[in-house]
């Protein structure tokens, strides 16, 4: 069967968007070649935005009740607390870290696609693929040596970090790699703390050491090393491990039952595009990064969240294929951000130097004494913080109104989940329905829910992507600029002859 899009790569980005897809009645094939789903617990942290973006799914339900919840990340170095960064005090269901080893996220994804009617072709290897200027065809071979060219509408790269997708379109990954080594183990620990329901990082002169709760009374281990050099440095050993918590924590924690335990580099880049024509890269085929806070995964699903319901809109003939410029622009600047963000925490806590050491902390100290600080520190870490500003599906907004601005989530607490279920619609929030709605809800019947919602605030109007960000707002009444921003949308003329198109797509 020739699907409408064909998904190279089935971790756990790969997965969310055939997911969504397929939701969102879109036919889809999905295909990995390793012969088995992985067993590594690798990305362990799931944010609250992912989360509130599975939800729409159900998926959130199944992922909350196998993982742990980490309520709060503290920081101490020395003996000294330097921060505690409650999650609690975030703007949604979720507040929280689920804590969660990746083969269980991914079997979940997995087992949830199969009740979608799409089950993983594993032991296909993509091979060759070339764009056809109206479609991709992929040439993949099976490990009982048999291949197969599938010819699709779209063809998406979710084939992680040495993609071959990206290669294939001969994109660069421009970036570094920081000229540190980093152990990591999953093990248990015995001992006075560090407290199993809470994330803690040791700061110490050697380097840090951080511990993350997971299911089953186990916690992982990070901490940075010298950069070895020469030949390929061996597998980390239990004494290893033990020796790093004796130096850089306050003493008295025993490490035992070790498993999965690693050395890695980090390494930050990124491609310059997230599409080719009819070829699009998501996750880290297309980003990859540090795993301080534990961004890298779901930063990937939510590039899966963003291109889902656009390319759902195009392939049903919903929306100008002009929508789909956008993803790479909103996601590309996101990743930007969290390959910032995430290096700059490395970095800073891998400060050498006794001086360095000594300013570093007492600065963090006086900072994070800030709720401010401790609450955009929540936001980042949660990805609530995630907003697409000046993308180009941003539509006008009025000023002085209350509610999140063009690009910025509209929290879904206490409201119908926006972009569950079948189809990908649009959301029409106001405070009053009228026959001017009504004419613009019966002529973008393909793109919106069909009835208005209560007001976000008084004395406007929003509209709001199937993925919960808001696209514009208007002022009461003014439902001529919510047609036109539609019919940006589907390349239609505006509703109102003569009028000049207040939000429209670039050209
Ligand atoms: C040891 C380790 C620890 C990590 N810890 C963290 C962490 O704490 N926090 C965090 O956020 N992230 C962490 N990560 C990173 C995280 O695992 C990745 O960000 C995540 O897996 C990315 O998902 P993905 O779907 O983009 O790619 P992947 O998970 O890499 O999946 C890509 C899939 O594509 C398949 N594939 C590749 N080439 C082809 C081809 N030619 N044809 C068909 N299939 C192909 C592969 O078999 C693979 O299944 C860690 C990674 C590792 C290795």
């Amino acid at each position: 069967m020739n699907p409408k899009v064909l998904i190279a790569g089935a971790g756990p980005v790969g997965l969310t968007l055939a997911i969504e897809l397929a939701r969102f009645g879109i036919p889809v094939r999905i295909f990995d070649k390793a012969p088995a789903p992985t067993d590594k617990s690798k990305a362990v942290a799931v944010w609250a935005r992912t989360l509130e973006l599975f939800d729409r799914a159900g998926l959130a339900e199944p992922l909350v009740a196998a993982g742990v919840k980490v309520k709060a990340a503290n920081i101490i170095a020395g003996t000294t607390k330097i921060a505690r960064v409650a999650f609690d005090g975030v703007d949604t269901d979720y507040a929280y870290a689920l804590m969660i080893p990746q083969y269980d996220t991914e079997r979940i994804l997995d087992t949830h696609l199969r009740s979608l009617g799409v089950t993983v072709e594993r032991g296909v290897e993509l091979a060759r693929f070339v764009d056809t200027g109206t479609g991709a065809r992929a040439s993949v071979t099976r490990a009982d040596g048999t291949a197969e060219d599938i010819e699709a509408d779209w063809l998406v790269g979710c084939d992680g970090a040495h993609s071959f997708v990206r290669h294939g379109l001969g994109m660069a990954f421009d970036g570094d790699t920081i000229p540190a080594e980093f152990i990591l183990a999953d093990l248990r620990i015995s001992g006075d703390g560090p407290p199993v329901e809470e994330l803690v990082s040791y700061w110490h002169e050697k380097g840090v050491v951080i511990f993350l709760p997971l299911p089953g009374n186990r916690l992982r281990l990070l901490a940075n090393m010298e950069a070895s050099t020469g030949a390929e440095a061996p597998e980390p050993t239990l004494a290893e491990v033990q020796a790093i918590i004796d130096e850089r924590t306050p003493g008295g924690l025993v490490a035992s039952d070790p498993v999965g335990m690693a050395r890695f580099r980090i390494n930050e880049r990124k491609v310059a595009d997230f599409r080719s024509g009819r070829v699009f890269l998501a996750g880290d085929a297309a980003h990859i990064h540090s795993p301080a806070g534990g961004q890298g995964m779901n930063t990937g699903m939510q590039d899966a969240f963003n291109l889902a319901w656009k390319l759902a809109l195009v392939c049903r003939g919903e929306a100008h294929e002009q929508v789909l410029a956008s993803y790479s622009s909103e996601r590309g600047a996101v990743a930007e951000t969290v390959i910032k963000e995430s290096g700059r925490l490395t970095k800073v806590a891998m400060l050498s130097g006794h001086f360095e050491q000594a300013a570093r902390n007492f600065i963090a100290r006086h900072l994070f004494g800030l709720r401010s600080v401790r609450s955009a520190a929540a936001g980042i870490l949660s990805e609530l913080a995630i907003a697409y500003d000046g993308g180009p599906l941003n539509g006008g907004h009025v000023r002085g109104l209350n509610g999140p601005l063009p690009g910025h989530r509209l929290s879904p607490r206490g409201r119908d989940l926006i972009g569950a279920g079948p189809t990908p619609r649009f959301a029409l929030f106001a405070d009053e329905s009228s026959a001017a709605s009504a004419a613009i809800i019966e002529r973008h019947a393909n793109l919106l829910e069909g009835a208005v919602r209560p007001a976000v605030a008084a004395g406007g109007i929003w509209l709001v992507r199937p993925d919960g960000y808001v696209a514009m707002s208007a002022s009461a009444g003014d439902w001529r600029s919510v047609g036109d921003y539609l019919d940006g949308l589907t390349g239609n003329e505006p509703i109102a002859r003569g009028a000049e198109p207040a939000h429209s797509l670039p050209a």
